[in-house]
């Protein structure tokens, strides 16, 4: 390949300032004897002008804000699972607490409940003339309101999970 070949292939480089100075350099050098080169390098120079009067891709600014927006989508995305793994988790636990609460309830009711149909069992404190039907009556109104309370719970954690992934998709 001649030098000639090797600088024409460089000439529209050299016209958008694309080169290093050396390269620049050796263009400079040959398109002073050659006039084929620099009529060339001549023809390249308005073409290259009016491709920097293009506007600039700014490849950095959008690539940033889309990379920022992913990164927020999935940090609030994150968030959200680990608020409602939390909350799974008190509701969870909460259940279980209820469980376990009304099954205690429930035994002492019906213990109460035996030795009140069961007069025989009944020559403890918990005999039929102790345990009265108020007491029994009570007792029950307790445990309906305790597994009440347990209900409305869980649908206070549903409605706030509920409030919370609105605001979460307002704000995406
Ligand atoms: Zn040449």
């Amino acid at each position: 390949m001649s030098k000639h070949d090797k600088i024409r292939e460089l000439l529209a480089l050299a016209a958008a300032d694309a080169l290093t100075s050396a390269e620049e350099q050796l263009v400079a050098e040959h398109v002073r004897s050659c006039i084929a080169c620099a009529n060339e390098l001549g023809a390249w120079r308005p073409i290259a002008s009016e491709l920097r009067r293009l506007p600039t891709p700014q490849p950095s600014s959008w690539l940033v804000q889309a990379t920022l927006a992913r990164a927020e989508a999935k940090l609030a995305e994150q968030a959200e699972q680990d608020w409602n793994r939390r909350v799974m988790i008190v509701v969870v636990a909460f259940a279980w607490l209820l469980t376990i609460a009304s099954w205690l309830v429930f035994r002492v009711v019906s213990v109460r409940f035996g030795n009140w149909l069961e007069p025989q069992f009944g020559h403890t404190q918990f005999s039929h003339t102790q345990f009265s039907h108020t007491q029994f009556s009570q007792t029950w109104i307790g445990f309906a309101a305790f597994t009440a309370l347990g209900w409305l719970a869980g649908g206070v954690a549903a409605v706030m999970l509920a409030i919370r992934q609105r605001g979460e998709r307002r704000l995406a």
